[in-house]
Formats: structure tokens, C-alpha cells, sequence
């Protein structure tokens, strides 16, 4: 019989990965700001227009980029985060693996802008399904501007999957709240269709949960801190009278990345029994922080899931820190009629 394995052309090979790392309007905006951090912008305003489907358009005034690494940038596995598989284990980035930007830029209409600080002029790159096409001397500020028009301009069955707009700008102000949550010294910006969303100056932690969830927030927040040899606790939860039937504000940050635990959710909802009732989810806002050689973040595609080395000290500490503090502020057992 003859052959009949063929390499995958690398523009197909691209839309295909792109599947893994953008769903939505709301993965773009999640990976753009990512990276904006990680270019260590102080100030980053995210613009969305029709629920992202038409345009998602992330400023930052971080490090720029050279000429160079403009076009690199867009090169599968092309980053500057990691030299090494043993990086992996020490990471310091949100970003680390190098497909965010060749992934969305097989799939939409890219146009970067960008200048580092050391170059005197900056540099101006459209690129359409993974194929460069114009780069020219432009007269930016430092920093990048990346706009990303037409998700799913070439594939039209994910295009069509998309859900409605209220649905997908949910989706997008979700990922909003998790990075400016994470990075509260980190002034965020975010406007909908030409209109302020949410303008966030650079604050602390509390002030910041406040300036999404309104002020109102302020009197329902119980300090959490707690620090050891493997772990430093820091943050909020929401005093027991405040817990929701539906899930609703449940954040947890490990290394200032947003990620999802249903076993460290368990071990806080553990630490309110007797305050509120088995249906009620509390809410909290807790900010992890451990050695990186103690976990492993490259499990999933999104990296919202993590494994630590050692769950099970991790969540004893976080339960009895959170029992501690719930304590601390004298709050009565409220279930009494229940008993
Ligand atoms: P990763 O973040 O995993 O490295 P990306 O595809 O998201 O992969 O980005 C590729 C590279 O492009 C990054 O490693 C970084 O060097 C550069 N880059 C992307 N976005 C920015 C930005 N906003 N400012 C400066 N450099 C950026
Ligand atoms: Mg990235």
C-alpha cells in the first residue's frame, strides 16, 4: 500500500492548536492581558467591541518590542519567558509557552503595535490566518497595542457557536476581574462599544475588590493572612451572611494567577461550617502564595488548573487559616433554626 501520511501544512497545523487556546472572545482577552503583565505594564486598557467578536484591542505601556521580535512574536513556540524544560518549574510569567499570539493570529485579523524604550521608533505589523502582511516603521508610544479583529474570520463553525453577546462579554469581564484582581498596583481600564466599563487606578488589593464589586463590598470583608514555610495566605472572605446560593465571587490566586480548585474551594466551604448552610457557597478572594518549584501549571491548556506537591498540607493550612480568621472577627453560628 502507499504512503499516505502527510505533514499538516503549518497554517492548518496552526488553526488546529489555535482551537486548544482560544474558545472565545474572552480567551483573547485573557492571553492579551496576560501578556501585558508580563511585559510589566502599569497601566492597561482592554477595548471590546460586540462582545469581542468584532474587535478586542488590549494597550499596555510595558516593554515593547523590537522590529525583530514583533515578528517573532507570532511564531509557534516562539517566547522569551522559558530557555528550558526545568524553567517550567520555575516560572515567574503568566505566559510560558509561546502559542498565544501565533494561535489567535491564525484566526483572526492581528494588527501589533509596539516600541521599547530604547528605539526611537516603534514598529507596525498586520498579520491575517498566520500570513504576515505589511510591517512598517511607525511613530508609537512605548509599549504594544495589539488589536484582534474578526475571531473566526476563517473558520465559520466556531464563529456561528459563539453565544449571544450578553454571554460573551460575561465570559470577557470574568477573565477582566481575574488579572485585575491578581494585579491591583496595575492600573486596568476596560470599555464596551465606546463606553467606560470599568476604570480601575492602580490600588491595593482591598480597594480594588471594592472598585469592581462596589462599595457596599468593603463592610463584608474578613482579612485573611497567614504565613509559613510553604505557604503564604493573604486576602479576603466574604463574612457567612454574605454566601450565595449560586456560585458567586470565588476567586482563588496561586502566584497571582487565577486558577480553579474544587479541592481548595472544599477546604474553605469546610471552614464555614456551623456559619452558613450546606447550600450556600461562600465567598472569598485568597491569594496563594507558594515556592513554583511546588507545582505544576502546564496540566491544562488554559492554565487555570494547578497540582501542587503537597495538596494535602495546603489545604489544612488554608481551611484552618480561614476557620482562624472567621473566628477572629466573633461571628455567631447563625444556623441555630436549623438545629
Ligand atoms: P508567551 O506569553 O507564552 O511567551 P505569547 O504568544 O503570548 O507567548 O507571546 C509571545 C512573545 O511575544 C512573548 O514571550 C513576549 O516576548 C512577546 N509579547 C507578547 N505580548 C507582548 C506585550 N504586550 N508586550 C511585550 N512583549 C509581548
Ligand atoms: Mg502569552
Amino acid at each position: 500500500m502507499a504512503d499516505i501520511i502527510q505533514l499538516l501544512p503549518d497554517h492548518v497545523a496552526n488553526q488546529i492548536a489555535a482551537g486548544e487556546v482560544v474558545q472565545r472572545p474572552a480567551s483573547v482577552v485573557k492571553e492579551l492581558l496576560e501578556n501585558a503583565i508580563d511585559a510589566k505594564a502599569t497601566s492597561v486598557t482592554l477595548v471590546i467591541k460586540d462582545a469581542g467578536k468584532t474587535l478586542v484591542k488590549v494597550t499596555d505601556n510595558g516593554s515593547g518590542m523590537s522590529i525583530t521580535d514583533a515578528r517573532l512574536s507570532f511564531e509557534r513556540h516562539a517566547t522569551s519567558k522559558i530557555k528550558s524544560a526545568e524553567d517550567l518549574f520555575n516560572l515567574h510569567t503568566k505566559g510560558f509557552r509561546g502559542e498565544a499570539l501565533a494561535s489567535i493570529a491564525a484566526i483572526a485579523h492581528v494588527e501589533l503595535k509596539t516600541k521599547t524604550e530604547a528605539s526611537e521608533i516603534g514598529t507596525h505589523l498586520t498579520i491575517e490566518g498566520s500570513k504576515v502582511i505589511s510591517q512598517d516603521p511607525a511613530v508609537v508610544p512605548k509599549g504594544t497595542t495589539i488589536s484582534v479583529k474578526n475571531l473566526f474570520y476563517n473558520i465559520p463553525a466556531r464563529r456561528n457557536f459563539l453565544k449571544s453577546n450578553p454571554v460573551e462579554t460575561r465570559h470577557i469581564i470574568d477573565e477582566f476581574h481575574r488579572v485585575a484582581l491578581a494585579h491591583p498596583s496595575v492600573a486596568f481600564q476596560m470599555h464596551h462599544n465606546g463606553s467606560d466599563v470599568f476604570n480601575l487606578p492602580s490600588s491595593n488589593s482591598r480597594q480594588r475588590i471594592v472598585n469592581i464589586f462596589g462599595s457596599k463590598t468593603n463592610e463584608k470583608l474578613v482579612p485573611v493572612s497567614e504565613e509559613t514555610e510553604i505557604l503564604k495566605i493573604e486576602g479576603f472572605v466574604l463574612k457567612p451572611e454574605y454566601g450565595k446560593k449560586s456560585r458567586g465571587e470565588q476567586f482563588f490566586f496561586v502566584n497571582d494567577r487565577f486558577i480553579k480548585s474544587p479541592y481548595l474551594h472544599h477546604a474553605v466551604s469546610s471552614a464555614f461550617e456551623g456559619l452558613i448552610k450546606n447550600d450556600v457557597h461562600p465567598g472569598y478572594f485568597l491569594f496563594l502564595e507558594v515556592d513554583p518549584h511546588s507545582i505544576d501549571i502546564n496540566i491544562h491548556p488554559t492554565k487555570t488548573e494547578i497540582k501542587f506537591d503537597d495538596e494535602h498540607s495546603i489545604y489544612a493550612m488554608l481551611r484552618a487559616t480561614v476557620k482562624h480568621s472567621l473566628g477572629q472577627f466573633n461571628i455567631a453560628p447563625v444556623l441555630d433554626f436549623e438545629r
